[in-house]
């Protein structure tokens, strides 16, 4: 859907700028949706009866901070410069650390601040083997959508965006499988046999091709206990759900945002990989003007 204009030596521009607006919106609409906002039973009752959390303001959290910080990093370099990208990763974390970043981050960002070259030791140190959470694949769809003419180039960039951090190969492929996702959704293309057929062997792809049998008539909250909600902060547990209602809706941010509310768990992060997929086609102008007025603007 990329213009020549918006296409360049940074890719296609306009595609990442429509996949980060709707991921901030996702990370902002699902984070509505924790207990710390409202109590579960009420929180699944306004999900299933489609009401907008009444909230004035939706912040966004950790999974917009660093999309933010990668989106950066490719509009200036034009590609994944890791030390570089390893520093604004740092300064987003610096900047505000009450985003709801995970305990992997608060340990690593804070070095790497410092020394961003160490990303190279320190990142594989964590947990035992990497980091196999969310954090390389929430951020990553609009740099899929970057370099959707190209699905070799974006599972590459994909994967060095991911192992600054997120050193773990199940960490890398929930990178790897968004981002293809995010590039086939610009392309108007998003089918999930393409998205597993790039994503490296393993967990994340298995979740995937198990989305694959899944029929999008099943409501969502019942693919969610197939596939994962995300509650287990691993992306094989996250992902496949995320790319599953992606799939389902993909004309249509609003209802891929509900739908994937429904699967709670990890609801940000599962709604941000969801509108960074989504929004890739469609970017947010058809989203509720309730929801754009009241979610934190990007800045
Ligand atoms: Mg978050």
């Amino acid at each position: 859907m990329g213009t020549m204009n918006s296409t360049s030596v940074q890719g296609d521009t306009a595609a990442a700028r429509r996949s980060l607006e709707a991921l901030a919106l996702g990370d902002a609409f699902g984070e509505r949706w924790f207990p710390l906002f409202r109590p579960p039973r009420q929180a699944y009752a306004e999900v299933r009866a489609r009401r907008t959390p009444h909230e004035p303001v939706w912040h966004w959290t950790d999974d917009t901070a660093l999309a933010l910080a990668l989106q950066r990093l490719l509009d200036e370099y034009g590609q994944v410069e890791q030390d570089r990208l390893a520093l604004y990763y740092a300064l987003a974390f610096d900047a505000d650390q009450a985003r709801g970043y995970g305990h992997g981050m608060h340990m690593l960002l804070p070095q790497l601040l410092t020394a961003p070259g160490d990303w190279r030791t320190l990142a594989p140190g964590l947990f035992e083997g990497g980091s196999l959470g969310n954090g390389a694949a929430m951020r990553v769809a609009p740099l899929g959508a970057r370099f959707h003419a190209d699905l070799g180039q974006v599972a590459e960039q994909a994967v060095l965006s991911a192992v600054v951090t997120h050193a773990h190969p199940q960490g890398v492929a929930g990178a790897v499988a968004v981002a293809v996702a995010a590039a086939l959704s610009a392309r108007g293309e998003l089918a999930l046999e393409a998205v597993a057929a790039r994503t490296p062997e393993g967990p994340v792809r298995e979740g995937v091709l198990r989305a694959l049998e899944v029929p999008f008539a099943t409501e969502p909250w019942k693919a969610a206990d197939l596939l994962g909600n995300g509650s287990r902060i691993r992306a094989d547990d996250t992902v496949p759900f995320a790319l599953w209602t992606a799939a389902r809706h993909q004309d249509d941010l609003e209802g891929a945002l509900w739908a994937t509310a429904e699967g709670f768990g990890d609801v940000d992060t599962t709604c941000a990989i969801t509108g960074g997929v989504v929004g890739a086609a469609t970017g947010i102008d058809a989203a509720p003007a309730e929801w754009l007025a009241r979610r934190e603007p990007l800045g």
